[in-house]
């Protein structure tokens, strides 16, 4: 690991911040008790950077009511679809005239690169946005052809609509502030929900100044709600709201579980899109110039803070020591520093406690017997950094191997063929994505049919597209996000049946 310069503090005064008010039925407010407040932190310095509002539960009953009003409006019920779709492409817009600014505010409260910050996060907010504009417009059922149980002189004419569910509540991590932030709003007001917003109280920054974007959009009252706080109060208590009928969550699968057993009791709607511990599988013929670069930014890009990161390396017996070789050259070159510096290729860690708590894994796991190839230490310096690190000598029952650690740690496994890397890449609680890297179409294409998973790329990784379903399976989640399958997450079936009575019209 090379040693980086002083972090570069970028100059406050050079960045927008947001006011910190909450956005409540199309006005940006206090809430009703402002002095309860928390520090956004900077993690590549441990700096204060502001604080924000820690909301309480009768900022949420208020935001949720302004949705459900704004839901039950005539202005909201009579809005043509298509300029549902008018309002995403307006804020499409303002997000890429603040492009940088934004681009730079989510760097400075995350710690992700800032080139990064901009060329992904942002294109994905405001791409994001422009796909589903257009979808606002293409909701549709279908035509059902209808047989009557009985013979009768009449004909039935059937067919479904995709409603909006209703109250959408949206809660999202810290690794992807206000791409979530989009994943969220965009398809509820697409498809005619109204929608409370809670950021992670990590990185709620982007999120708080997406809302002034928002009143300055014009969305109407009530459409959008953005309420920060802590998840225990604010985002369980969007969770228990009657009047929220649907919980679109991105977040740590225990959270997912807690908020999965609380919707139950209401029968709220819910996509849960949780961790993973996903598998790269590099087959005896990859192409090792591609594979060895490819499987090691799988897991050291956004300092392994991605829940498809690829967390266990699963190399063929006869390349292990190459590709193994290259990915630990890899990881010692990193240079960590501040996202701001065009040099730096890994920011922080989110937070002291995330460091501390991969800090910790990786030592139960050399406790249990693996050994750190590469990296296992917290550099000394300012800020919430982590050494890129390849784990060498795993075995299945390690926590390291069962656990999500969400840092820049892998664990590498020797497999001795095809079936054993298939049996290991599923030997896991989750199934949200995996890789495989071959020269082999016809191995690539049936592997990837037996990986469990709901995401698998072949010679990439982490490569998402708004147009393919994502999200995962077993422990990973429940439902999935993007594509066609966002309509059916956000709205819900009606069938409507007609009798057309034959005889009484003449026929
Ligand atoms: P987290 O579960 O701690 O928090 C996520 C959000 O849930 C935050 O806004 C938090 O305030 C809120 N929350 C916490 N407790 C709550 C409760 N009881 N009720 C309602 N809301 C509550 O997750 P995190 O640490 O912020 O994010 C990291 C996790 O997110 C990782 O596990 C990662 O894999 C996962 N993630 C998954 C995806 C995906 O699409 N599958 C994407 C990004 C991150």
């Amino acid at each position: 690991m090379a040693i980086a310069p002083p972090v570069t503090v970028p100059n406050l005064n050079e960045i927008s911040l947001p006011s910190g008010l909450i956005l409540l039925d199309g006005r940006l407010v206090e809430p009703l008790r402002p002095d309860r407040t928390i520090a956004a932190i900077d993690p590549a310095t441990g700096g204060t950077i502001m604080h924000f509002h820690a909301c309480g539960v009768e900022d949420v009953n208020r935001a949720v009511e302004a949705a459900q009003r704004c839901y039950e409006s005539d202005a909201w019920q009579g809005m043509r679809p298509i300029d549902r779709g008018r309002l995403l492409e307006r804020l499409a817009l303002l997000v890429e005239r603040d492009r940088e600014e934004l681009a730079r505010l989510e760097s400075l409260d995350s710690g992700k690169l800032l080139a990064v910050t901009n060329a992904i996060d942002l294109q994905f907010t405001i791409d994001g946005l422009r796909y589903f504009a257009g979808w606002a417009s293409k909701i549709a059922g279908e035509y059902v052809s209808h047989s009557p149980l009985v013979p009768e002189p009449a004909i039935y004419r059937a067919y479904t609509q995709r409603r909006p569910v209703g109250v959408v509540a949206g809660i999202t991590p810290w690794n992807f502030p206000i791409g979530q932030a989009i994943q969220k709003i965009a398809p509820a007001i697409a498809f005619g929900c109204t929608v409370v917003l809670k950021p992670s109280e990590e990185t709620s920054l982007s999120t708080l100044r997406l809302g002034e974007l928002i009143v300055e959009a014009g969305f109407p009252a009530g459409a959008v709600n953005i309420v920060t706080g802590y998840g225990a109060e604010v985002g369980a208590a969007l969770v228990d709201h009657p009047l929220v009928r649907k919980i679109a969550f991105t977040g740590s699968t225990a959270t997912g579980q807690r908020i999965m057993e609380a919707a139950a009791r209401s029968m709220k709607r819910v996509t849960l899109e949780l961790g993973g511990k996903s598998p790269a599988i590099v087959l005896p013929d990859a192409d090792l110039e591609r594979a060895i670069p490819g499987v090691a930014g799988a897991i050291f890009a956004n300092s392994g803070q991605i829940c498809t990161a690829g967390s266990r390396l699963l190399v063929h017996a006869s390349i292990f020591d190459e590709v193994l070789a290259g990915v630990c050259r890899i990881a010692s070159e990193i240079k960590l520093g501040s996202p701001f510096d065009a040099q730096t290729q890994m920011g922080p860690l989110i937070s002291a406690r995330q460091r501390d708590r991969v800090a910790g894994l990786v030592a139960q796991g050399l406790d249990e017997g693996a050994s750190a190839l590469s990296g296992g230490t917290a550099p000394e310096r300012d800020g919430w950094f982590y050494a890129p690190t390849v784990l060498g000598g795993v075995e299945r029952d390690m926590t390291v191997m069962r656990e999500e650690i969400f840092g820049p740690v892998v664990c590498a496994v020797r497999y001795d063929d095809v079936a054993d890397a298939v049996r290991i890449a599923n030997d896991t609680p989750f199934g949200l994505a995996a890789s495989i890297w071959t020269r082999d179409i016809d191995r690539a294409h049936l592997l990837a049919d037996r990986i469990d998973a709901g995401t698998v790329w072949l010679n990439t990784h982490n490569v998402l597209d708004l147009a393919m379903p994502f999200g995962g399976n077993k422990l990973s989640g429940v439902g999935r996000e993007f594509g066609s399958e966002a309509m059916q997450a956000f709205t819900e079936p009606k069938a409507v049946c007609m009798r057309l009575d034959v005889a009484a019209a003449g026929f």
